[in-house]
């Protein structure tokens, strides 16, 4: 499903991406565990073509989106492949990002409308039955500023699944929620990962890591230091900076 090689991206001088190798399945859970700082978003943000990478391969569901090697320009996708790439990849926020003018409802059926150019009542339609899977079908005509932080981020996952990706990014879904809301939209990751969706989760939730991911990463000064299944990376951490990381966030 997704697979990177070799993957390098600097800011000027400062490099956040030093080789990324990763290789991710249809259908699994990975969690991406790690340190402030240490690449995890412009790792998310460069499979969903939001930063262009310097050097190494982004292989997304069979299709090369760029590649570059040492000198060479990087090969991309043209601008539209890239959207739509991007519109088969949801994207969840921390700070959901919600269009604050919109309903519920709306900011839900909004893409798929006027991105995807999609039948109106039939999208509403959809729309109603995702905010029902997020449990708010009562908060339909509801707008982001009159719905707790966990309902807006279930929103945005609902906005985020109508258009019927075939993988989301998370990044760090509950880290801006207060900790009684953090629960409830667990649960929603928890549902979408026994429903068999597609997923990387940044997130320091190590409960979550635990129950629902296939395999757990940990991220450290933009590598990979080490990946597994939950049980070996969070009981068993071969690194002493896996295991200094665990020892604060547990
Ligand atoms: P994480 O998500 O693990 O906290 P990030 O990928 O957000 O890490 O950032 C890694 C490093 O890259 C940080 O030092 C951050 O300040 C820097 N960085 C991220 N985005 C940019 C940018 N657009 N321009 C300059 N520096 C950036
Ligand atoms: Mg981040």
């Amino acid at each position: 499903m997704i697979e990177l090689t070799g993957v390098h991206k600097s800011f000027g001088t400062l490099e956040v991406l030093r080789g990324i190798d990763l290789t991710v399945e249809s259908g699994t859970v990975t969690v991406i565990l790690g340190p402030s700082g240490s690449g995890k978003s412009t790792l998310l943000r460069s499979i969903n073509h939001l930063e262009k990478i310097d050097r190494g391969r982004v292989r997304v569901d069979g299709e090369l989106i760029g590649y570059r090697q040492a000198g060479d320009k990087l090969h991309e996708l043209g601008e539209r492949q890239i959207l739509k790439q991007r519109a088969k990849i949801g994207f969840v926020f921390q700070n959901f990002n919600l269009f604050p003018h919109l309903t519920a409802l709306e900011n839900v059926a909004e893409a798929p409308i006027s991105a995807l150019r999609k039948n109106k009542s039939e999208t509403y339609e959809r729309a109603r039955a995702l905010l029902g899977r997020v449990g708010l079908a009562d908060k339909a005509d509801v707008y982001p500023r009159q719905l707790s932080g966990g309902q807006q981020q279930r929103v945005a996952i609902a906005r985020a699944l109508a258009l019927e990706p075939r993988l989301i990014l998370f990044d760090e879904p509950t880290s801006a929620l207060d900790p009684e809301l953090v629960g409830e939209v667990l649960d929603v990751l928890r549902d979408l990962a026994a429903a068999g969706t597609t997923m990387i989760v940044v997130t320091h939730e190590i409960g979550f890591a635990r129950e629902a991911a296939d395999t757990v990463i940990f991220m450290d000064e933009g590598r990979i230091v080490e990946q597994g299944p939950p049980a070996r990376v969070l009981d068993n951490p071969r690194h002493d900076r896996t295991r200094t990381f665990l020892s604060k966030v547990l």
